[in-house]
C-alpha cells in the first residue's frame, strides 16, 4: 500500500521505540515526569517561548489555547477553511461559550486584514455586540494545499492584532514544514504569534501528541484546561520520549517530503484528465482535481485503492496527497504510474 491519505499514518522510528522503552518516568500531573519536562523545555526553547505544554492531540492543543485566550461570549476570528473551524467539533463553543466567526480564507491561506477589521463592531461599548478576543492563523494551511504564510504577512497580522489589543494563536500543526520550506528557524515564524500549537504526530512521526507554547501564565491556563478536559496524563514520558526524537531528529528530513510532493505534482501535470497547480505546492501536500468526466472523485479514489494507492478527498471535490516518511521517491513514481493506468482504464 502507498499511503497518501495523511502524514498522520507515519509510524514511530526504531529510535523512537528505543527512547520510549528507556524513558525516565514520573507522574506528570505532579510535573514529575522528567521526559515530559524535557520535551516541554525543548519545545519552548525551539519556538522561542517561555513555556510549553504536552497535549494528547492537536485538537486539544487548539481547544485549550482558545479557552485560555477567550472569555465566554467573545468571538474567535478564524478562517473558514481551517482545521479549528471545520474539524474540531466546535469545542470552544461547547466548552467555553465562545463564538467562531468564520473569516473568508484566501487561496494562499491568508485572512485579509480588511476582513478581520469587518469582524469588529462599530461601537465596542454597545453591549449588543460580541467582541473579538483572538485571531487564529493556520500555518502551513492544510486545506489550502500546505501553503506557507509569508513572514511579512505574519508581521502585518501581528501589528494589526497589537493595535486591536488581541492575541494571535497559530495552529501550526505543520509549522516545522513551514520553517523547512522557508529555510528559517521555526522561532522566526512563531515570533509572530502569542501562542502556537504543533503536532508531533504528523510528519514528525511520533505516535501521539501535540505541543502548545506561549508565555508562562498562558501555559498555566492551558494546563488547567487540559486537566479539566481529561487530558492530564500520568507517565506520559512514554510518549513524550518519541516527541523528543521528533524535535531532535525528524525536522530536517521534512525537506525530503517536500521534494517528493514536487516530484508527484510535476508527474501529475503530464497525466491527462487531472488538474494540478504546481505554484500551490510549497510543502508536503498536493491537491488535484479529476477533470475527466468519466470519474467522480469517489470513483477515482476507489479505483486507486484497487491499485493499492490510498488517497482522500479534502473538500470541494479535491483529492489530497500527503508526503511523509513512509513514502519513498520510488513510491512516488509507482503512484504516478498507477494514476496514469487508472486514467487510461476508466472507473471500475
Ligand atoms: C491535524 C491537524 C490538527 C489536529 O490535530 P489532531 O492531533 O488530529 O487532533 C489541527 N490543525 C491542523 C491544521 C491539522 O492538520
Amino acid at each position: 500500500m502507498i499511503e497518501l491519505r495523511s502524514d498522520t499514518f507515519t509510524l514511530p522510528t526504531e529510535e523512537m521505540i528505543r527512547a520510549m522503552s528507556q524513558a525516565k518516568l514520573g507522574d506528570d500531573v505532579y510535573k514529575e515526569d522528567p521526559t515530559v519536562n524535557r520535551l516541554e523545555e525543548l519545545s519552548a526553547e525551539m519556538l522561542g517561548k517561555e513555556d510549553a505544554c504536552f497535549l494528547p492531540s492537536g485538537t486539544m492543543a487548539n481547544l485549550t489555547s482558545l479557552l485560555t485566550h477567550c472569555p465566554r461570549g467573545t468571538k474567535v476570528l478564524v478562517g473558514n477553511e481551517t482545521d479549528i473551524y471545520i474539524y474540531e467539533a466546535g469545542g470552544a463553543s461547547v466548552c467555553g461559550g465562545v463564538i467562531y466567526e468564520p473569516i473568508a480564507t484566501q487561496p494562499d491561506g491568508k485572512l485579509l486584514l480588511e476582513d478581520l477589521e469587518a469582524a469588529f463592531p462599530v461601537d465596542p461599548e454597545d453591549p449588543q455586540f460580541s467582541l473579538p478576543s483572538l485571531i487564529c492563523l493556520e500555518n502551513t494551511h492544510n486545506r489550502c494545499g500546505g501553503r506557507v504564510l509569508p513572514l511579512d504577512y505574519l508581521r502585518e497580522v501581528q501589528q494589526f492584532a497589537y493595535q486591536k489589543s488581541l492575541p494571535v494563536h497559530m495552529d501550526g500543526a505543520r509549522v516545522f514544514h513551514a520553517a523547512v520550506a522557508l529555510q528559517r528557524p521555526v522561532s522566526e515564524i512563531t515570533a509572530y504569534a502569542d501562542s502556537i500549537q504543533f503536532c508531533l504526530s504528523k510528519g514528525l512521526s511520533s505516535p501521539v501528541g501535540s505541543m502548545v507554547a506561549g508565555t508562562k501564565s498562558f501555559i498555566e491556563g492551558v494546563r488547567r484546561w487540559r486537566k479539566l478536559l481529561g487530558g492530564g496524563m500520568r507517565q506520559a514520558g512514554v510518549i513524550a520520549a518519541a516527541g523528543i526524537v521528533s524535535l531532535t531528529h525528524m525536522v530536517d528530513r521534512l525537506a525530503e517530503d517536500h521534494h517528493h510532493a514536487q516530484q508527484f505534482a510535476i508527474g501529475l501535470k503530464d497525466i491527462s484528465g487531472i488538474a494540478v497547480d504546481l505554484n500551490q505546492v510549497e510543502t508536503n501536500i498536493v491537491f488535484f482535481k479529476i477533470t475527466d468526466e468519466r470519474f467522480t472523485w469517489e470513483s477515482f479514489i476507489e479505483a486507486m485503492r484497487a491499485e493499492n494507492v490510498l488517497l482522500a478527498e479534502l473538500g470541494h471535490g479535491r483529492i489530497r496527497a500527503v508526503f511523509h516518511r513512509g513514502v519513498s521517491s520510488s513510491d512516488v513514481d509507482q503512484a504516478l504510474a498507477k494514476i496514469d493506468k487508472v486514467m487510461k482504464q476508466g472507473p471500475l
